[in-house]
């Protein structure tokens, strides 16, 4: 299968091409994966790492990440689980800002991963130099981007964000009276913009895999299964969003699919995510919402062609060489890791405030 070239809008029209590799799922037989594991559980010990997995790669990742005192989880929650965490070595299996994040904000660990091409279309879709420039022509707004952004536009940024907070976010910085440059997703943007009310300016990006459901599809299947509780991630576009009966982070559709009554679930996000909805609520049925389709215009088909380049190959290959670790300019990193903070503490301090409001 060939590269497919997808394009993304950036604000002063130019097209950007970002380069969609196809997604390999990696194969492996029962013996070989037995190997694999014994040897990567191992290495952890021997090399004091810990595996940090998101929530998007394989289930075999996964179990190993939870068998072996790592964590599972999304991209916030990965970076605090790095920051907490009492292994020297980190090894981050993701895309290329989740071990950039986890650098930053952990200088002293080293941070390897499996794949060094595992990139994401929104951080390929926003450029540092070009969205630099887009930022010094509106000085006047506070510059709030995505988790899934490059450690250097991070360094421009005021505050980095996640899906999970975002509308929180948003709203506290609108109290104080802020105009938003927001960067990179115009899905998850949009949404932000239409719930919130806020004056945001979007920079153009978008997730290859969430861009790519349907919401004719959509209807049609929901039609088909009337009973189901349709769960959508907010990278989607607004007229699947508008289908939803849960719109959240990862780590939200997942309580959702743990906690709600019912029976059967129609979820807008990649599939790898069924894995983690599988395990909390196993008598469950998880139904993928509709995509373009394979062999049509769809480029991910529900999985992340980057997140897929996970593997345990690899990951025993990097904790075998100790090859690809994550390096960081450190001028860069020092900037970078303010607006990070800033999220957490506010993500600290929201979460004490839902506690002592339940407490109530
Ligand atoms: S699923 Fe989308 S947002 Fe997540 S890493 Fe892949 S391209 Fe990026």
């Amino acid at each position: 299968m060939s590269a497919f070239a997808a394009e993304t809008f950036i604000k002063d029209h130019r097209l950007l091409p970002v380069q969609v590799p196809p997604t390999v799922i990696e194969t492996l037989d029962a013996a070989e994966k037995a190997a694999l594991v014994a040897r990567i559980e191992h290495l952890l010990v021997e090399r004091g790492a810990a595996l940090v997995a998101h929530y998007y790669t394989s289930p075999e990742l996964q179990e190993l990440a939870e068998a072996t005192g790592g964590y599972v989880s999304d991209s916030l929650d990965m970076a605090r689980f790095g920051t907490e965490c009492k292994a020297s070595t980190l090894v981050v299996a993701g895309v290329r800002f989740m071990g950039e994040t986890a650098k930053i904000l952990n200088p002293e660990k080293r941070v390897l991963m499996p794949d060094l091409h595992a990139e994401c279309s929104l951080d390929l879709g926003c450029p540092p130099e070009e969205f630099a420039a887009f930022c010094d022509q509106h000085p006047e707004r506070t510059v709030v981007v995505y988790a899934n952004t490059s450690a250097a536009v991070k360094a421009r940024s005021d505050w980095v964000v996640t899906s999970g907070i975002a509308l929180d976010l948003v709203r506290h910085l609108a109290e104080r009276g802020e105009k938003l440059i927001w960067a990179p997703d115009r899905h998850l943007g949009a949404y932000v913009q239409r719930e919130t009310g806020v004056d945001m300016l979007l920079w153009s990006g978008s997730c290859v895999v969430h861009e790519a459901f349907k919401a004719d599809g959509l209807r049609k299947l929901r039609a088909r299964h009337p009973d189901a509780k349709v769960l959508v991630h907010p990278e989607s576009p607004l007229d699947v969003i508008a289908q939803a009966d849960v719109v959240g982070s990862t780590t939200a559709l997942v309580e959702a699919a743990r906690t709600l009554p019912a029976k059967k679930f129609i979820v807008a996000t990649d599939n790898a995510l069924f894995h983690k909805m599988q395990q909390v609520a196993p008598d469950k049925i998880f139904l993928e919402a509709p995509t373009a389709g394979k062999g049509a215009t769809c480029v991910s088909c529900a999985h992340c062609p980057w997140m897929a380049m996970n593997g345990l190959r690899n990951l025993a290959q990097v904790l075998e060489t100790g090859a690809n670790e994550i390096l960081i300019d450190e001028a860069i990193r020092e900037r970078a890791v303010q607006p990070i903070r800033r999220l957490l503490k506010f993500a600290e301090q929201r979460k004490q405030t839902v506690l002592g409001n339940n407490d109530a």
